[in-house]
């Protein structure tokens, strides 16, 4: 018999149900009597916040983090922005506008309860961070100050100069702080969590190294949540910070955590071209620069190839002979399309030669029109660092006057081109946010709600924040009411031990095989694999190559990995070892998942599936689901369990950003 998923979602129409939701809650206890323990791991925005307003409601928290300091979680390179529909700039924004814009931008390949209830508390959240004394950027006249993003027509991005994740970041760990000092939080900074362990078909707790000494830890809680971000880093050269790991997440998967659209990957199109083999990290510039840069590549190809040459630069092409290709095709949208969009028509540009860099994998984003028109000043004080970034990396400066063509001034462009940003997919979780092991929650990137099959920009801070202060808290008294009456497991169960000896054993595992590679040249490898066959475009053929090649690379993982020093102490050589033997099962999970998809939407574009002029073709009929995956053991096909999608509220039609 097919196995269904209970999404959990209450009856009524969708604006009712969140609020229906709420009245069902009943164990906030402000007066911290509540002896129920509650694991957090990860510090990022959506674990920091969901650890303070759980301590901050009476549950005895631990969060765990990788990092020396909650602040040094990945989510502090959030540069852009985060949305909320308040309506500050009087554009015509609403809740009902945000849900909307947020299920087109993905695609219409979310649960469209969980989109709505995430545009309802959105304006929460920045009340909620003013509050905490986030700097948001101000108007003259001290109301909050908006720019736009991506896949909307309104200016709803609040933001922090380039650095809105830090900001945001520093306010939840002032709250984080308070709780520690409460002692309602206890924090453990350079441990990682290797396994959940399951007690009676519960997660009850899990096995965690101290990244320092080397040694496994036990914890035992009533429920464990993971916040661990996503897995973009499979790709190894990703815009994401080089500790970002799955292995949390699939770990929960390996232990009978459903894995949700692993082929939602996203590739944000303005990055820094990749310039060279010894790179192992790429940088982002933010989408809010296509507030007011525009996007270009040249009209004829002989200037291309002039470009790529290096006998020619872009400023002295003049305006007659550039394309704005985003503006030409997507005149309703121009720059400020979706992410999925901008990315694949670069990449539609440089596959015809029209390239602008030596690869020709790149193309402009120019900033002279916004600089003639509002002056220098005024583009530095929006877009300051990213510039001062770009140059510190590139060493151009994109605010240099470089050329003037018929009295009119030509700046220096940026160069970017897509590189992998985000991953949608993610563990799965109902309404309520549980996964399909009891007890165990996913929040922020790591699950895979509410972004469908590709992510508006500016939304993950939103999401990760919704999560953490404001849907989290209430819907695990949900489980956790269930559960006051059971006492604490003590962590000398025989799961634990079997958990712990499980984790030990692949430890030995790995130091013991003393081949003659090293990490990074494998992870490499994986990398090149994934981009070439599950990247940008994809298809069947290429899907199945792709798998192929890294069940080899996995043998060569597993018989000539070389892993230095010890398992004792200090070794980040066998911590990215683990995470690689997790990037391994999650590549191969991406490639099922995009192989079984047959349909474009969104991040996941199969070249079979297009339109004649090469947008995403998407099949509802047969996949207007969420596919879930569940582990069937190393080396094995993994089962695809279906999740049908309901749509109550907004039409399902072809996404048009033309008009
Ligand atoms: C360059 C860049 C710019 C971005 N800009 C924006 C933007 O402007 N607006 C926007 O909305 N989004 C933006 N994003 C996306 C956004 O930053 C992330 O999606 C979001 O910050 C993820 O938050 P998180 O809390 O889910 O995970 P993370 O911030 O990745 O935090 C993960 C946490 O889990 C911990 N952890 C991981 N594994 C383990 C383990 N096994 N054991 C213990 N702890 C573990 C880590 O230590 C960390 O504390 C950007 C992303 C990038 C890469």
């Amino acid at each position: 018999m097919a196995k269904v998923l209970d999404s959990k979602i209450p009856a009524g129409p969708v604006p009712e149900k969140w609020k229906e939701y709420k009245a069902h809650q009943r164990l906030v206890n402000p007066k911290n009597k509540l002896k129920l323990d509650v694991i957090v791991v990860g510090t990022g925005l959506a674990g920091a916040s969901a650890a303070a307003s759980l301590g901050e409601m009476g549950f005895n928290v631990i969060n765990l983090c990788i990092q020396d300091s909650p602040r040094r979680a990945h989510s502090i390179a959030a540069q852009g922005g985060i949305n909320a529909a308040k309506n500050y700039q009087n554009d015509g924004d609403s809740v009902y506008r945000l849900f909307y814009d947020t299920v087109k931008g993905g695609d219409y390949r979310a649960r469209e309860a969980n989109v709505y209830r995430l545009a309802e508390v959105s304006n929460n959240i920045i009340d909620q961070c003013v509050a905490q004394g986030v700097p948001f950027a101000r108007e003259y006249g001290g109301m909050l100050a908006n720019r736009s993003f991506g896949g909307a027509q309104v200016s709803r991005t609040f933001y922090a100069k380039g650095q809105t994740g830090q900001q945001l970041l520093l306010g939840a760990y002032s709250s984080l702080s308070a709780q520690v000092q409460a002692k309602k939080v206890k924090l453990y900074t350079r441990y990682e969590m290797e396994d959940v362990v399951i007690v009676d078909g519960r997660a009850r707790g899990i096995i965690a190294k101290n990244l320092v000494t080397g040694q496994l830890e036990r914890f035992s809680a009533n429920a464990v949540v993971i916040a661990t971000g996503g897995y973009g880093n499979t790709y190894f050269l990703s815009t994401n910070a080089m500790g970002c790991n799955c292995t949390a997440a699939v770990q929960c998967y390996r232990k009978g955590a459903y894995f949700a659209n692993p082929s939602y990957v996203q590739i944000h199109p303005t990055c820094i071209p990749v310039h060279g083999d010894k790179q192992s990290k790429l940088t982002l510039m933010s989408e809010s620069l296509r507030n007011d840069g525009r996007i270009w590549v040249p009209k004829k190809l002989e200037d291309a190839k002039a470009l790529q040459a290096g006998t020619k630069q872009g400023w002295e092409i003049p305006e007659e002979d550039r394309d704005y290709y985003l503006e030409r095709r997507y005149p309703a949208f121009g720059n400020l399309v979706p992410r999925d969009v901008a990315s694949r028509a670069a990449k539609e540009r440089c596959d015809k030669g029209f390239g602008v860099n030596n690869t020709g994998l790149a193309v402009f984003l120019d900033f002279s029109e916004s600089i003639n028109r509002l002056g220098l000043d005024v583009i530095m004080q929006r877009y300051g660092n990213l510039f001062e970034m770009y140059e510190e990396i590139t060493d151009v400066f994109p605010g240099d006057v470089a050329n003037e063509i018929n009295g009119v001034k030509y700046y220096k462009p940026m160069m970017i081109y897509p590189a992998i940003h985000y991953t949608m997919g993610g563990i799965w979780v109902d309404y309520e946010l549980q996964t399909t092991i009891p007890g165990l929650f996913a929040i922020g990137e790591c699950n895979f709600s509410d972004h469908g099959a590709n992510r508006l920009g500016a939304s993950a801070l939103m999401q990760g924040l919704a999560d953490g202060y404001f849907v989290l808290p209430y819907t695990i008294q949900n489980y956790l009411a269930d559960q006051a009456v059971w006492p604490k497991v003590p962590t000398d169960r025989p799961e634990f031990d079997e958990a712990e000896k499980g984790v030990a054993a692949e430890i030995d595992r790995l130091m013991n095989i003393k081949g003659k590679r090293s990490v990074d040249s494998i992870h490499k490898e994986l990398g090149h694999i994934m981009w070439e066959y599950v990247g940008m475009g994809r298809t069947a053929e290429g899907l199945k190559t792709g798998l192929k090649k890294m069940h080899e690379l996995e043998k060569e993982f597993d018989t000539n990995l070389f892993v230095p020093g010890t398992k004792e102490g200090l070794n980040v050589e066998l911590d990215k070892a683990i995470h690689l033997r997790d990037f391994f099962t999650m590549g191969q999970l991406v490639a099922f998942d995009a192989l079984s998809r047959n349909e474009s939407c969104g991040g996941h574009f199969r070249e079979e599936y297009q339109t004649e002029e090469g947008e995403a073709k998407r099949d509802d009929e047969n996949y207007f689901y969420v596919g879930c995956w569940e582990y069937k053991g190393k080396g094995n096909e993994p089962e695809l369990i279906k999740e049908p999608l309901e749509y109550e509220a907004i039409k399902v039609q072809t996404r048009n950003y033309k008009n």
